[in-house]
């Protein structure tokens, strides 16, 4: 497979500098699968000292950026201010982001766009609420999402495609491997349709959503299912085992 497998592990508004330090060391001293990228986020406040802690070879992540350079934003982060810390990822439309902060469909290719064009490869966050899968409507949702995306974006090259169900996260009910693979197959022949045959070939779609060292390996059997995005496991040692899940 062309593939790498990609594993992020999304700390969100979690972590102080020991609790950071314990995670940074236990995966400084662990070992990966051979074909396997990880990136880890921590919270903004703490990417330079986790950059500067975490082995080489893993690499990190923001988890929210702005759409610009700089200026008059409070509270705000730019790609470019990323950069200058060697911080190599974003992750942009996470659903958190979506609901309690109100980002549209718009609002997040803006920043996608923008972080890639600046050098910031970009995990891109989409999928559906509950009802919304109940309605039987996931399809209509994630092409929403994907329209809105692919208006701004044009090389998808430092795209990865994280489809999160909104059910499922930090809920603890997982997709089963099935479910999840139907929409990453949906999402590669959307990909095929309205990008182009090779980014559909090489572009990551990886699942997130109560994940765990329990249920990731039958997940990763999947053939559309590239990786994972991690939230509360990426905290807790199992997430190694994730990382090596389809060792
Ligand atoms: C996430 O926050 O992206 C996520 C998938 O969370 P969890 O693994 O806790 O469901």
């Amino acid at each position: 497979m062309v593939r790498k497998f990609f594993v992020g592990g999304n700390f969100k508004m979690n972590g102080d500098h020991a609790s950071l330090m314990k995670i940074v060391e236990n995966l400084n001293t662990s070992n990966f699968a051979e074909d396997v990228e990880v990136v880890i986020a921590p919270p903004a406040i703490y990417l330079d000292f986790v950059r500067k802690s975490v082995r080489k070879e893993i690499e990190v992540a923001a988890q929210n950026a702005y759409k610009v350079s700089k200026g008059a934003y409070t509270g705000e982060i730019s790609p470019e201010m990323l950069k200058d810390l060697n911080i190599g990822w974003v992750i942009l439309g996470h659903s958190e982001r979506r609901t309690i902060f109100n980002e549209s469909d718009e609002l997040i290719a803006s920043k996608i766009s923008h972080a890639l064009e600046v050098g910031i490869k970009v995990i891109a966050c989409i999928g559906e609420r509950l009802e919304e899968r109940e309605a039987g409507v996931t399809n209509d949702v994630v092409t929403k999402q994907l329209v809105a995306i692919s208006q701004k974006v044009k090389d998808w090259t430092n795209v990865v495609i994280a489809y999160e169900p909104v059910w499922a996260i930090g809920t603890g009910k997982v997709a089963t491997p099935e479910q999840a693979q139907e929409v990453h197959n949906y999402i590669r022949n959307w990909l095929i349709k309205n990008v182009s045959e090779e980014t559909s070939l090489n572009t990551r779609i990886i699942y997130g959503g109560s994940v765990t060292g329990g249920n990731s390996s039958g997940l990763a059997q999947k053939l559309d299912i590239d990786g994972f995005l991690v939230g509360g496991a990426s905290l807790k040692p199992e997430f190694v085992t994730i990382i090596n899940s389809r060792a």
